[in-house]
């Protein structure tokens, strides 16, 4: 995985800053992060997508999603890679464009549950650490603050009540659901046992992460709170 060049703010020493944005799903990551992104010039990474594609792989593979050896040994054999876009991350899985194949809830379930093994984890965050090792990119995901980059310029983990993220899930599925709203917040606050009970770099904020709870904000107010954050890390943006 190669870095990016890319004109993104710098911070008071020059360096391009690594904001990182950690949070249970359906906190509004993915949108604060877009939003961030085309405000100061930084490039939009997100991990969520990358454990969603390996899960993908898995998925097609039959390898079962509890055999750490297995997954392990697929990994070796895998190549992801993130492109980043104006909408979203363009996915590459062995050089496949998966990107429309990794949002259902089959692959959804499944990247919960490949993302608790340490030797995948391991594999991710090295990958994720090369694509920022040059700054200038918003990273969201789980243990962007406290894993993969702990010094990051900005930390913010974004938080809302179970209930209220899964009902923003159920609103972004259209007119026509497959499924219940409450199908939705149970599969939610699963996914979100799983991240926050995993041995390994379970969910939580670091403690430098500023929080930010959006469960009676709207999101203008919360693209605001979040820049303001972002703001307040940056000098004017020194030329290289
Ligand atoms: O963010 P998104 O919902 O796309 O992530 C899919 C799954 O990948 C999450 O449920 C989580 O278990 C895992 N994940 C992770 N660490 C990250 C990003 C995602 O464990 N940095």
């Amino acid at each position: 995985m190669t870095a990016f060049a890319n004109p993104a703010k710098h911070d008071s020493s020059g360096k391009r800053i690594i904001v990182a944005i950690d949070g249970p799903a359906g906190a509004g990551k993915s949108t604060i992060a877009r939003q961030l992104a085309r405000r100061f010039g930084l490039l939009n990474l997100e991990t969520g997508a990358m454990y969603r594609a390996f899960a993908l792989k898995a998925l097609r593979r039959d390898v079962a999603l509890d055999d750490a050896a297995a997954l392990e040994q697929l990994s070796t054999e895998t190549d992801i890679r993130l492109e980043a876009g104006e909408a979203e991350n363009r996915v590459l899985l062995d050089d496949e464009d998966v990107t429309g194949q990794i949002r259902n809830p089959v692959v959804t379930d499944a990247a919960s549950r490949v993302s608790v093994f340490p030797s995948i984890r391991a594999w991710m965050v090295r990958l994720q650490q090369q694509m920022g090792a040059d700054g200038g990119v918003v990273m969201e995901g789980r243990d962007i603050g406290t894993v993969v980059f702990p010094h990051a310029e900005v930390k913010i983990f974004l938080d809302a009540a179970p209930e209220v993220r899964g009902m923003r899930r159920f609103d972004q599925m259209g007119p026509a659901p497959a499924v219940q709203a409450e199908e939705v917040i149970r599969d939610l606050r699963a996914r979100d046992e799983r991240d926050r009970n995993r041995a390994d770099s379970p969910l939580k904020p670091s403690p430098d992460a500023v929080l930010l709870d959006s469960t009676d904000m709207t999101l203008e107010q919360v693209v605001k709170a979040a820049e303001a954050i972002v703001e307040s890390r940056l000098q004017p943006a020194v030329a290289r």
